[in-house]
């Protein structure tokens, strides 16, 4: 039997006026796209859809906009960063309510996403400064000559997101492209443009320029290569298969970009771990955000010896899980981002179950509680052989597996194509960590699942293998954004030799320098 979902109450902040003037900014000569509550399968609003005449426009108003932005002093630039962090603090409860509408995530979540923006702002208000200031290096010969290393904006960023983060993708990673001077076009996914436009309104509200930060929006395939082709660097976060043709076209313009993609991601249970503490870690792993994270933890390795006890309580916690539609803060999980999307993770299911995998508890869609809700999902016995077994399945779905040594626990670990994050749990905190550093992953946490990588906004954080190429946060996170100019100063010259001197007594000096200069240690 099939019941109709209970229809939650929409925020009060999300009215037709505002979701109208949210919109607005969108260039649309292409029509436009129903962009739905997810909860209900109700249209909220008509995305414009912007054609590669829009796309060019953006680009244009934007360039123009970055001269006078690149221009300004970097403090004068962070000022508005200052006044920003405070309106997103203040702010965040309506943009959890954008964010909850246009994903279906539990309201916890969506709170937790808005607190990412305001944590890159605090870390680059902090390392901006320095990063941004010329460095003289020296020259290559002392006192006579120097070398001073400048940061150039690259010009404007084409920044490309996906729907599982839309407000922490779409505007985290554009606040340390703009505080180094650049101007940003941003393509949110369709379905989650939402959050994102209003990250825009909140930035302009705190003084960032009109036109500095534009918005297109449409399919990827359609504005996709107009966006990188029109992009002096291109930011892109979403899966494998898009990284490489986002990639393959940044490579034929002989731009940079920074691919953040999928994973499949390990946990490793040592023999001594706390065991309750690694269930509830694994719970938030695999189900936080209804497994549509890309870090989170689709792979679960324990021990033989501590298999059972693990299972028993991991699968008494999931069936016990609130799952709910509802814009309050009960449900610990909620929806997945669409019907489409409901349809792959059921198919990855229904292959491992076809192929001899067994189910210990979810498996079902419940369209009881939504058209794309999807229960807590554990599984048992998957193989390579499955779908879910070596691809992303990134919804609520994740497979226990035993091991009998760690040694046999690593290999199975890294025995995937991807490297994006993996998890390690053992009370000796050494050994955890000579574990973890075994791991073939951009990123690994000992005793957290995946937040303590991702919230270190002062370390990048990346992916390696098909999981990546290059990195968020951290000092990269930000001079990325940057060009370097090798400004040198020669004084007087003397890499040369003088008039009328012979070569030969010239290498001679030339050599003793070299020599004096290693003595020294002067460069
Ligand atoms: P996706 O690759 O389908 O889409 C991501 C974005 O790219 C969307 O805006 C989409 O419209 C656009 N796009 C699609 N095809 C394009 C094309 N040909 N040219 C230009 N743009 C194109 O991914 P998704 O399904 O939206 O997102 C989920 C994936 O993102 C998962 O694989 C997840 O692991 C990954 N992800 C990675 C990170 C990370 O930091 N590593 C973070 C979040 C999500």
């Amino acid at each position: 039997m099939t019941l109709s979902p209970a229809r939650p109450v929409r925020p009060a902040s999300v009215t037709d006026t505002f979701l109208q003037q949210l919109v607005a900014r969108v260039p649309g000569s292409r029509g436009s796209w129903p962009l739905t509550e997810v909860y209900t399968g109700d249209v909220l609003v008509g995305l414009p859809q912007s054609s590669p005449a829009d796309i060019s426009a953006a680009f244009e108003a934007a360039r123009a906009a970055q001269v006078s932005w690149a221009a300004l002093p970097v403090r004068q630039r962070l000022a508005v960063f200052k006044r920003a962090h405070a309106l997103f603090v203040g702010r965040a409860r309506t943009v959890a309510d954008l964010i909850q509408v246009e994903s279906g995530k539990n309201r916890r979540m969506a709170i937790e996403e808005t607190c990412d923006p305001p944590m890159v702002m605090s870390h680059y208000l902090r390392r901006a400064p320095r990063l941004l200031a010329p460095r003289r290096r020296g020259g290559p010969v002392p006192v006579v000559s120097s070398s001073t290393e400048i940061r150039v904006p690259k010009g404007v960023v084409g920044i490309i997101a996906p729907w599982n983060f839309p407000f922490a993708t779409g505007i985290s990673d554009a606040i340390p492209a703009l505080m180094a001077g650049n101007a940003v076009v941003l393509k949110p996914d369709n379905k989650t443009a939402l959050s994102p436009l209003y990250g825009v309104q909140l930035l302009e509200e705190a003084g960032l320029p009109r036109g500095l930060f534009q918005v297109v929006c449409g399919e990827g395939p359609d504005v996709g290569p107009a966006l990188i082709d029109a992009s002096d660097y291109v930011m892109f976060t979403g899966s494998t298969a898009t990284g490489k043709v986002i990639g393959e076209r940044a490579g034929r313009n002989l731009i940079g970009c920074c691919l953040e993609l999928g994973g499949k991601n390990p946990m490793i249970v040592l023999p001594d771990a706390d065991l309750t503490a690694a269930v509830s870690g694994a719970i938030f792993g695999a189900f936080g955000n209804t497994g549509q994270i890309c870090m989170h933890i689709e792979r679960i390795y324990l021990p033989e010896s501590r298999y059972d006890a693990f299972k028993d309580a991991f699968v008494a916690k999931a069936a016990a899980l609130d799952v709910r539609a509802s814009y309050d803060f009960g449900p610990e999980m909620g929806s997945l981002v669409s019907v489409d999307h409901l349809r792959r993770v059921q198919s990855h299911v229904d292959d491992a179950v076809a192929r001899g995998a067994t189910v210990l508890c979810g498996g079902q869609a419940r369209p009881d509680l939504g058209p794309a809700f999807f229960e807590p999902t554990i599984l048992e016995g998957v193989t390579k052989d499955m779908l879910c077994g070596v691809t992303e399945t990134f919804g609520p779905v994740v497979a226990l597996h035993r091991y009998r040594t760690v040694d046999e626990a690593v290999a199975l670990a890294n025995d995937t194509d991807y490297g994006l994050n993996a998890s390690v749990w053992g009370r000796d905190l050494r050994a955890a960590s000579a574990v973890a550093a075994r791991l073939e992953t951009g990123n690994v946490n000992v005793n957290d699942s995946l937040a303590t990588t991702y919230a270190a906004k002062g370390t990048p954080s990346g992916g390696v293998k098909a999981s990546g190429v290059g990195a968020r946060h951290g000092d990269q996170g930000l001079l990325k954004y940057t060009d370097v100019q090798n400004l040198a100063v020669l004084k007087k010259q003397v890499m040369s030799p003088r008039l009328g001197q012979e070569y030969g007594k010239y290498v001679e000096g030339m050599l003793t320098g070299l020599r004096l200069m290693r003595r020294f240690r002067i460069r």
